[in-house]
């Protein structure tokens, strides 16, 4: 019999709250003194002096290396020869999302640690160790997996609430899914990011992240509106960035996730935000596990409060084809997580799920 080995992975250090790029210095000092700040120009701009003088105040020289905004691996080549000169002891990496993978995936090549300093609470990949690559097309080349996690993660919800609210949905989307994917992965018996079984600490962390969407999100909502940091923003951005980032790593993931890889094959719905496409795809999850109507209606009723899609015309398709259910179907089937489901799924099951999901009668306010 193999030994199930259950692993359970996170930072070193997660930070948050108004004002924590100003409170992270004596945190990153312990990490060396010379750091290398990895961001687009935008972010560069807009936050840069902050970290920067954040960095100068613990005695951390910090060097601005400026990010193209394409997340393919020539660029990351350009970002090393860039940084390693430099001789620094940690890598930055901030930004929405690219930003912190740009950031992460020079850490990896120079073997060093990362810290991660998102500017949206848009997705769950500032406390992973995982990083994305694609190519020129704009197309996922793969994933990379960094030795450990992020050394430290700096959640500044100031900075947070400055983002575009539709990044902030996008963020709930993500992790609205968490609870239903980690359960469906552990019943079936499949890996987490670590190639182990979950600790039940990962469900328990998947389910906080549920009820904490479920009793926050829609007032942390109209405070981000208001670019109001709060007790619910605090709340949600924890759910969004910390309980989605570990629950997915050391729970596993499942169908929602795996629909990403269709739903990114498509008009429309490929150019939806990531935790749109997970939002929309967890409903045809909850077909997939045969829930009732009025279970999937209630989850509706809240997409419908906190603007997240119910639907393929919501997430930008109107009138799918049955050729485009079916490219979307297959799409999904290449991607491993599809395996993390209680039973054997094909490529029609998932198109006649998201038939069902299509039917549904519109929610009304
Ligand atoms: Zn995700």
């Amino acid at each position: 019999m193999p030994i199930s080995l259950r692993v359970f992975g996170a930072p070193g250090r997660y930070l948050q709250g108004p004002g924590a790029v100003e409170a992270m210095g004596e945190y990153l000092a312990r990490l060396g003194s010379g750091a290398a700040l990895v961001a687009d120009r935008v972010v560069l701009e807009r936050f840069g002096e902050r970290i920067l003088s954040a960095c100068a105040a613990a005695g951390v020289r910090c060097e601005r290396c400026e990010f193209s905004g394409e997340i393919v691996p020539d660029e990351i080549e350009r970002l090393v020869a860039l940084v390693q000169p430099l001789n620094v002891d940690f890598v930055i990496g901030c930004g929405g999302g690219k930003g912190i993978d740009a950031g992460k995936g020079v850490a990896h090549r120079l073997g060093r640690r990362v810290v991660t300093i998102p500017t949206a609470a848009s997705n769950d990949a500032p406390t992973s160790k995982n990083y994305v690559l694609y190519d020129h097309a704009h197309r996922l080349l793969r994933v990379e997996h960094m030795p450990a996690n992020p050394e430290i993660v700096v959640v500044d919800t100031r900075l947070i609430v400055t983002a575009p609210v539709h990044m902030f949905t996008a963020g709930i989307g993500d992790a609205v899914a968490k609870k239903f994917e980690v359960a469906q992965c552990v019943a079936a018996g499949g890996p987490n990011m670590f190639g182990a079984h979950a600790c039940a600490a990962a469900t328990a962390l998947a389910e906080l992240c549920y009820e904490t969407l479920r009793a926050h999100a829609v007032q942390a909502l109209a405070d981000v509106r208001a670019q109001r940091v709060s007790e619910a923003v605090e709340r949600v951005v924890e759910a969004t960035v910390l309980h989605s980032g570990l629950g997915f790593e050391s729970g596993g993931l499942s169908i929602s996730h795996a629909m990403t890889r269709g739903l990114s094959a498509v008009r429309g719905a490929r150019d939806a935000l990531h935790g749109h496409q997970v939002a929309y795809a967890l409903l045809v999850q909850l077909a997939l596990e045969a829930r009732s109507d009025a279970f999937i209606d209630d989850l509706r009723r809240f997409y419908r409060a906190v603007e997240l899609p119910a639907s393929l015309r919501e997430l930008g398709m109107d009138r799918p084809s049955d050729d485009e259910l079916r490219l979307i179907a297959e799409g999904t089937m290449t991607a491993p997580h599809v395996r993390n489901f209680q039973r054997p799924l094909s490529a029609p099951d998932i198109a006649a799920a998201m038939r069902r999901i299509e039917a549904l009668s519109p929610i009304t306010a």
